[in-house]
């Protein structure tokens, strides 16, 4: 097989080319092939310095994840940085698309760098769960300083090549062929001695050494986004060691960090992850080559909640949006909104004033359905009620081109039915954003029984144009996400008439990684949403809420007290309700524990995601996690419901579900595959 690795002579510079696409990894043969580039320059007298440069659209952007989790070959990518800096010629990286990752690395062990002014570097490791562990932890910090050093390693994000060439991780700015220019560059180096190592530079650490301090003033600082992830923590620690210790020592406490990350359970799911999100856009039994429609404009129906967030969406990729109210001061204030929300993120400096106005200039409001008839996609969210859906879409039918997707944003109601209320079946799907809809990343794609294929693959790559992350969901009441809260919430709920307070089952939610708790979550979106409105029909303890007003943060109260600062406490008030319902059914008061919460709103949960496997509603387990995790914030690190289960055991899920069988109610049945599966001790995720 040829090696991705070539070389060339430039008079007395040896250009050493990376050729594998798509992104150059730095899977085995291109670190072989790195090596033995480097062993011809120094074994002939005749080259004086070296370039190490890309073909096609990115320098090296990253290690082959698909080389993760099997036995690793040799070369190894810290031997291969090591043989790098110590080659005796100048060796300089010429940097174009990304270098990412073990790419970085690699440019951190030449000796230069040069790059292209558009051209990102980073280290992204923390994402997958790991440290950049081929010496970045260490080199990193010598070239960028100590505080961009963590910025970098624990955030995974990357800075571009200005910004690099500032803090002087890039030597120099290429304008025009950054070949011949990195050519040009390295023969000004070649004569340099001593040639520069990153690793023996110290520079850089003086302020971190003088300061100490600084690594805890991080932690503190960044608390709240790290909460929960080994990870970030170990690259602190790795960079810790960099500043504290010699090269040579730093390198082993990066690799003894690296190997603990390497064979914990946070990085599999990270990494695990990383795939179901790349999986998740795949829809399976299409027939090859399905076309998708094109989408010039779209239609919003309904600018509430929903209506106004979704529209944003196609407004900041540059779709123009016709969005239609019953009545103009509903309009007015839901425009409003928009306006509102695209001005803040432009307070923030994320949007210019400019970009506020061409989002803006492309929305068309209107009161009239007809002015529909030029969208291409018509995507409803007026009020969770099937007989005005239908109304809507018998409307839509008249007025919407032919052609036309029509989309329905509803959280629970059947799309065959909203479907069937037209003539047109195979272009209806659901798209089903969440709240607030201009922020989520999840979008569940609800594949109707009529719906089209090309109207599916149309709905997939929308949504990646709109950034969002699609996962297809089968018609059922709920689909994926908001199916698997009914058990939640039906549990959380009958856990606070046996003597569990709000803030205990929340606590329990919030300690496991989850952003909120089930309490904290319906204060939020709204106690009210789905109550029949009927004050003097009192049945449950939601009813008693909503029927005093306690409708969430909205009113200042709900299941917690909110201060005009919206802080929550606990409410005297909440529990005197709930002791009295208590009272009423006859329940005994009796502690519980938090292993009983998890097993019954968590375990319900995984049950539920497994029904829905079975019944082909999701399709694969991967997809139930992906919804769960840009749906409801899952905490990545723990990959999903039904990756989480797997790493409990389904035995144990099993176990724990039995052992609550009779608090768990009469509507609750345990699911076919989960028992299958875990009685032959097999996985959900595979
Ligand atoms: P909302 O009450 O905030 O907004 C609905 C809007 O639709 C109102 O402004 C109303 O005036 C308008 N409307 C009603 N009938 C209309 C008609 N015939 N023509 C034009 N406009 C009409 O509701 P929302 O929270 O935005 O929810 C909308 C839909 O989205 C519902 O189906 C809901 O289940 C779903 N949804 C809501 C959330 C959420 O968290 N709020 C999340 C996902 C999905």
């Amino acid at each position: 097989m040829m090696s991705p690795i070539t070389t060339t002579r430039h008079g007395d510079i040896l250009i050493v080319t990376s050729n594998n696409p798509p992104v150059n990894a730095l899977g085995n043969a291109v670190r072989e092939g790195l090596v033995k580039a480097i062993e011809e320059a120094d074994g002939d007298a005749a080259v004086k310095a070296v370039v190490i440069r890309c073909e096609g659209q990115t320098f090296f952007a990253g290690a082959d994840i698909s080389e993760f989790g099997k036995p690793m070959q040799m070369p190894m990518l810290p031997m291969v940085v090591d043989i790098i800096e110590n080659c005796t010629k100048p060796v300089v990286a010429a940097i174009h698309g990304t270098a990412l990752g073990g790419g970085l690395e690699v440019a951190l062990a030449c000796h230069y760098r040069v790059a292209v002014p558009d051209a990102k570097l980073g280290v992204p490791e923390v994402k997958l769960g790991i440290l950049p562990g081929a010496g970045g932890t260490q080199r990193l910090p010598r070239a960028v300083g100590v505080s961009r050093a963590l910025e970098m390693t624990t955030s995974g994000n990357p800075i571009g090549a200005r910004d690099a060439f500032d803090l002087g991780l890039v030597d120099r700015l290429i304008e025009g062929d950054l070949e011949q220019h990195a050519v040009a560059f390295a023969d000004e180096v070649k004569a340099v001695r001593p040639i520069p190592k990153t690793s023996e530079r110290d520079d850089k650490l003086a302020e971190a050494r003088a300061h100490p301090g600084l690594f805890d003033e991080f932690r503190k600082a960044n608390a709240r986004r790290m909460k929960g992830f080994d990870a970030p923590e170990a690259n602190i620690k790795a960079v810790e060691a960099a500043v504290a210790k010699p090269y040579a020592e730093g390198v082993l406490d990066e690799r003894r960090l690296f190997m603990e990350l390497m064979t914990g359970t946070q990085a599999r799911a990270q990494q695990y992850f990383f795939f179901a999100e790349r999986k998740a856009s795949k829809i399976d039994g299409l027939p090859e080559g399905t076309k998708p429609r094109d989408i010039r404009r779209a239609g919003v129906i309904g600018a509430g909640t929903m209506g106004g967030g979704i529209s944003m969406n196609f407004l900041s990729a540059g779709i123009p949006v016709t969005i239609v109210e019953m009545e103009q001061a509903a309009l007015d204030r839901g425009t409003g909104i928009m306006r509102k929300n695209y001005e803040a993120t432009a307070a923030k400096g994320r949007m210019t004033a400019e970009q506020v106005e061409k989002a803006m200039g492309l929305l068309k409001p209107t009161l009239s359905l007809e002015d529909l008839a030029d969208c291409d996609l018509i995507i409803e969210a007026v009020f969770e009620n099937m007989d005005v859906k239908k109304d809507i879409f018998g409307k839509l039918d008249r007025v919407a081109k032919p052609g036309a997707i029509l989309a329905s944003n509803t959280s629970y109601l059947d799309i065959d039915e909203i479907a069937a209320s037209t003539s047109r079946p195979q272009d209806v799907l659901g798209l089903h954003f969440f709240s607030p809809a201009n922020i989520m990343k999840l979008l569940e794609v609800v594949r109707g029984a009529k719906t089209a294929p090309d109207v599916l693959v149309t709905a997939m790559q929308l949504a990646k144009k709109i950034r969002k992350v699609a996962v297809v969901a089968g018609v059922c009441y709920g689909f994926i996400g908001n199916r698997m809260l009914i058990p939640r919430q039906m549990q959380a709920m009958q856990l606070l008439l046996e003597g569990a307070t709000p803030e205990q089952v929340d606590k329990v939610h919030v300690e496991f990684g989850m952003p909120m708790g089930p309490f904290q979550m319906a204060d939020l979106a709204g106690v009210d949403i789905g109550w029949h409105r009927d004050p003097t029909r009192i049945e449950n303890i939601r009813d008693a809420l909503c029927a005093i007003d306690r409708w969430g943060q909205k009113k200042g109260a709900g299941f917690y007290d909110y201060d005009d600062k919206r802080r929550p406490s606990p409410s005297p008030k909440v529990q005197e309700i709930i002791d009295d319902f208590r009272a009423k059914a006859g329940v005994e008061k009796r502690d519980i524990s938090d292993q009983e919460i998890m097993e019954r709103t968590l375990y319900t949960m995984v049950n539920e995601g497994a029904k829905i496997l079975e019944e082909g509603m999701a399709q694969r387990a991967s997809d139930v996690d992906v919804v769960w995790v840009y749906g409801y914030g899952w905490p990545v690190y723990r990959g999903g419901p039904m990756f989480w289960a797997d790493t409990v055991g389904l035995q144990e899920i099993v176990a724990g579900l039995e052992r609550q069988k009779e608090r768990l109610g009469s509507d609750f049945a345990l699911s076919d595959l989960l028992t299958r599966k875990a009685d032959a001790g097999e996985k959900l995720t595979r």
